[in-house]
């Protein structure tokens, strides 16, 4: 007999659509590519490093990020992607059956990362404003309670003193995913140090625009950074990850900051274009672009038959129906921006 988690039942896989189109601004990556750093060091290192394993839990990986950071390396862990990193934080700090609680509309795989880990997922609605609700996340009694800031899919952030004031009043830990970080006017690392229950997860999937090689980290109190990597284990990115990752980090750092600030550039302008077809962007930060608009699943699929393919949300909590659109390069936009004009005609 095959044993089985019944808690496992009715789980199915995370697969976000699978969909091939000439312009893709589906999923928030760097749409200018990878780093021609990073790029040569894949080149360079992967004939010597695929046969070997890397060294357990990155150590010079760790290095590059402290000196990116400011943490010192103890202070730091590396994973599989920030969702590792997040996925292995739910296992740490929690044993199933316990609640973890997560504003409504955020990341969607906090909900099965939940279900994974036998966990209760407690969504608690984004006020109006789309700031958190302290209260009702409070309410909960969680024991860890996750904050995306900027948001995926909304783009928008969290209030400095909402979640200060939830961090201090909260039972246990507040883990703030910061993977939209490189664009965001406002950032929270330093509640890390300030604050003895804080970490916060970021991804060099997004600005560094590295997503196929899977790294992510997690900032913390070496306390609790020590109970993310037992749950995590030692290998979780390969040799040639690492060595394209310190690239990045180092000799890329130019490249990357530079395509981020253009992003942020090419955001504005998209939202201005948005504006003029009469829509309302709600307020972003991220490298994406969140569209209120009825019957944006319909509106998406013919954007998909002019080779254009961007997110569709249907009844999104607190913003209906949506289209989520990733920035790139500007010619990229307007063949959005075009499409988008064709599919509402
Ligand atoms: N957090 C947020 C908010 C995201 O949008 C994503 C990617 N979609 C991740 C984490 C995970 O990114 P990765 O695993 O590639 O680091």
């Amino acid at each position: 007999m095959i044993p089985r988690r019944p808690s496992y039942e009715g789980i199915s896989l995370y697969s976000p659509p699978a969909v091939h189109c000439r312009v893709d601004l589906s999923d928030n990556t760097n749409l200018f590519g990878m780093p021609p750093a990073a790029e040569r060091a894949v080149r360079e290192f992967a004939p010597s490093l695929v046969s070997r394993y890397p060294i357990s839990y990155a150590p010079e990986l760790k290095q590059a990020l402290a000196s990116y950071t400011g943490f010192e390396p103890s202070w730091l862990t590396t994973g599989c992607g920030s969702d590792d990193l997040i996925d292995c934080a739910l296992r740490a700090f929690l044993e199933p059956g316990e609640r973890i609680a997560v504003p409504d509309p955020s990341f969607s795989m906090l909900a099965y990362f939940a279900k994974v880990n036998g966990l209760q997922f407690v969504p608690v609605r984004l006020r109006p404003d789309f700031d958190i609700d302290v209260d009702g996340l409070l309410a909960t009694g969680a024991r860890l309670i996750y904050v995306c800031t900027p948001n995926n899919p909304t783009s928008t952030i969290v209030s400095r003193a909402a979640l200060e004031r939830l961090v201090d009043a909260a039972p246990g830990l507040v883990l703030v995913d910061e993977a939209y970080a490189e664009f965001s006017s406002v950032t929270f690392e330093d509640l890390v140090r300030s604050r003895p229950n804080v970490i916060v997860t970021r991804t060099l999937s997004k600005a560094f625009g590295l997503a196929g090689l899977r790294v992510g980290y997690a900032m913390g109190r070496p306390e609790l950074v020590a109970e993310i990597e037992k749950a995590r284990g030692p290998y979780k990115h390969s040799g040639v990850s690492e060595r394209a990752a310190i690239a990045a980090l180092t000799e890329g750092l130019p490249w990357v900051k530079a395509r981020a600030e253009e992003s942020k550039q090419i955001r504005k302008r998209l939202v201005e274009e948005l504006k003029a077809q009469g829509l309302q962007p709600l307020p972003c930060e991220g490298n994406f672009v969140m569209i209120p608009l009825p019957g944006a699943p319909q509106v998406a699929a013919r954007m998909r038959e002019l080779d254009v393919n961007v997110r569709a949300f249907k009844g999104l909590t607190g913003v209906g129906d949506a289209l989520r659109i990733g920035c790139g390069p500007w010619p990229m936009m307007e063949a959005a921006l075009q499409a988008l004009r064709e599919a509402r005609r």
